[in-house]
């Protein structure tokens, strides 16, 4: 791993998140947030309902522009980020979770909980200088981002959906080409 696990896994869930609204906007329901919750999160949370969907869709687009940032308008955002949502890191252990760092209390707003772990995870990124993991989808018609932690750095597209659809054209172009 690059990083600790618990930055790799907020890197992850905030580039599914980010990625939801780029293109045809997939998390358009309360279930959908739900299942970005549990399949993303290492915290249990359900969506409490609308409001919190509206909240958490809102921030999206703070989270694209952080994560598609170059390494110095990421620290001057990671800063604001914070600064503006008075972040206060606290090491905490909870469940199968040993010490780690959460950004602001358990009770504190989702939206913002989610926009200042994404901003704690990038001061990992920043101070490694590891910003060349994150790059934009290889698919000529996707503006999603692609996180890389693979050793080899091999990723090129920021869904299997992309990655397929690419697969069948260069698959195409190959047999009309035979
Ligand atoms: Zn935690
Ligand atoms: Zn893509």
């Amino acid at each position: 791993m690059v990083f600790t696990d618990d930055t790799a896994i907020m890197l992850q869930a905030a580039v599914v998140l980010a990625n939801s609204g780029v293109g045809t906007d997939t998390m358009t329901t309360v279930e959908t947030l739900d299942g970005w919750y549990a399949g993303h999160l290492h915290t249990e949370h359900r969506a409490s309902g609308p409001e919190e969907l509206e909240s958490v869709r809102a921030v999206r687009h703070l989270l694209y522009d952080l994560l598609s940032s170059d390494r110095d308008t990421a620290a001057t955002r990671v800063n604001d980020l914070l600064a503006e949502s008075g972040a206060i890191p606290q090491l905490v252990r909870h469940g199968a979770w040993d010490w780690h760092l959460h950004g602001v209390s358990a009770d504190a707003d989702p939206a913002t909980r989610i926009v200042v772990d994404t901003a704690m995870a990038m001061i990992d990124v920043v101070r490694d200088d590891e910003l060349d993991r994150f790059g934009i989808c290889a698919d000529e018609t996707c503006t999603g981002i692609v996180l890389d932690l693979s050793r080899n750095r091999s990723r090129r597209f920021c869904s299997t959906a992309c990655g397929n659809r690419n697969a069948v054209a260069a698959y195409r172009a190959r047999q009309a080409r035979d």
